[in-house]
């Protein structure tokens, strides 16, 4: 069960966790517009998952600067 306020359930025509899950999707593939358009709508009006999806960003990107640091690049 989840523990995400209810009344953001539905913000942006999706709930939380597919919010959550479109975030870390975007790191593997492009997200179609209709994708894009609705977590962009939901991040809008959702504190909670602007605030995470901002701090999976900054994860990520960490990340891909440390990979980045131990893995040679293929020319
Ligand atoms: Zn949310």
């Amino acid at each position: 069960m989840t523990q995400l306020p209810d009344s953001h359930q539905d913000a942006g025509g999706i709930r939380c966790r597919d919010a959550a899950g479109l975030v870390c999707e975007a790191r593997d593939r492009e997200l179609v517009p209709d994708e894009r358009a609705a977590l962009d709508a939901h991040l809008a009006v959702c504190p909670y998952c602007k605030v995470a999806s901002r701090q999976f960003a900054a994860l990520f990107e960490q990340l891909d600067e440390l990979l980045g640091k131990t893995q040679s690049r293929p020319e």
